[in-house]
């Protein structure tokens, strides 16, 4: 029996749509996470196969190449890419967010320029906020981009390095946090579209080693003097990063929620099956009472966190969700799952610990969820505000 109920946002449509989904987890993502743990990022190949079957770019309208679906569709390839345990690709950041900016805040030049090509995977996106010495404090950052016209044409000059960037190794295109006007803090951000290819000045640095994720290429970038058309500037006005960024947080947020819940629904599900078939002292773990009990009390977790997490996917499809549901949302689930993954980690015993077993990766991919995205510090600063 499955632990939550049919989320009241799906459709025949998306029902449909999670057929094609999770064949291609299953196919494409399952069979290879743990060569792409090995490499620290998966085959560039995978971006364009997902744009072939049109799983990138999903809740993009189809003029600008994308799927023409809603946020729900996103949210369906997320629970499915949980369900094979996907701990490397970082689409969510491509589709659900980086393509968001532009869809959002980018010209229409800019929308037609990038959007079919983050569409079809020529083209892989990021989001550079984080440089070595911020990352919560946003309006800090110490990126530079400054205007000039020198050498004839109208462009910036962007110097800073950024850290932890997911989809660092293979991004195309990075939405780059720089500020245009370091005397004033929210209102000198602006958001710049980099493409690397060619780029002079851009480098990347190593693929960072972490406790978990490890097929993600999550990686430093350089910036050093590297020249950006001044058309790049997204939206095209000086000064609107920080209000662009307080704009597309809570879809970020909610995404983080989305996979939250789903890996933990996942981590409850294996954990029930390996507890049914391990035996000591002459039965099944699941037999005492203090597996029962733990597993029954996580499984309450993952309905209760299921039916908050609807109500807001459900916000979000209308445009209601505020920046504070989202905070809510982002916070609670993933401390819910990191919980919830160490309760179930333990019932593995000393095979929790072990790599090749899918809960110890479930389990470290929970703990950063607390800490990117916004950490959950920054969350209840966010939801206090508005009490
Ligand atoms: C795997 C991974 C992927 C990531 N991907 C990206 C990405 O694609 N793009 C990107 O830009 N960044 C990315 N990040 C960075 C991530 O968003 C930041 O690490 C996060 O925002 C926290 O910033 P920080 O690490 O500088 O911590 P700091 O801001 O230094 O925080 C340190 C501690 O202080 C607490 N703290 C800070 N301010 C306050 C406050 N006002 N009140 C209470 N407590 C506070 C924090 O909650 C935290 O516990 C990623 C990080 C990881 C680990």
């Amino acid at each position: 029996m499955p632990l939550t109920q049919r989320s009241s946002w799906l459709n025949e449509d998306l029902e449909a749509f999670r057929d094609l989904a999770r064949t291609f987890c299953q196919k494409e993502i399952a069979p290879n996470l743990e060569r792409w743990a090995v490499a620290k990022q998966v085959d560039r190949e995978l971006w364009h196969k997902a744009g072939e079957v049109g799983l990138l770019c999903l809740s993009i309208p189809e003029e600008y190449g994308g799927g023409g679906g809603t946020f729900a569709h996103e949210a369906v390839l997320l629970e499915e890419q949980a369900r094979v345990g996907d701990d490397a690709w970082g689409n969510s950041v491509h589709s659900g967010i980086v393509a968001h900016y532009l869809l959002a805040c980018g010209t229409e030049d800019q929308k037609r320029r990038y959007l079919p090509r983050l569409a079809s995977g020529e083209l892989v996106g990021a989001i550079a906020m984080t440089e070595p010495g911020t990352g919560s404090d946003l309006q800090n950052v110490r990126t530079r981009a400054v205007r000039t016209s020198e050498g004839g044409d109208d462009h910036y000059v962007l110097d800073g390095a950024k850290t932890f960037i997911t989809n660092g190794a293979q991004a195309g295109l990075v939405v780059v946090v720089a500020k245009t006007n370091p005397e004033e803090r929210a209102q000198g951000v602006s958001l710049l579209l980099v493409e690397t290819e060619g780029a002079a000045g851009f480098r990347r640095g190593r693929v960072l080693d972490k406790i978990g994720l490890h097929g993600q290429d999550t990686s430093e970038l350089f910036f050093d003097g590297v020249r950006v058309p001044a058309e790049n500037l997204l939206g095209g006005t000086e000064g609107l990063g920080f209000v662009q960024l307080m704009q597309q947080l809570p879809q970020e947020r909610l995404i983080i929620a989305v996979g939250a819940v789903a890996a933990m629904e996942a981590a409850v599900e294996m954990t029930v099956a390996y507890t049914k078939e391990r035996t000591a002292f002459g039965r099944p773990v699941f037999q005492f009472q203090n597996t029962r009990f733990t597993l029954a009390e996580a499984a309450t977790e993952v309905a209760v966190a299921k039916a908050f997490l609807d109500q807001c996917v459900e916000r979000h499809l209308r445009g209601e969700l505020d920046v504070t549901g989202a905070a809510m949302a982002k916070w609670w689930t993933t401390d819910r799952l990191s919980r919830v993954a160490d309760e179930c980690l333990q019932l593995f015993g000393g095979y929790g610990y072990m790599s090749e077993y899918p809960i110890s990766r479930a389990w470290t991919a929970a703990r950063v969820q607390r800490i990117f995205g916004g950490t959950n510090e920054i969350m209840k600063e966010i939801i206090s505000r508005s009490l």
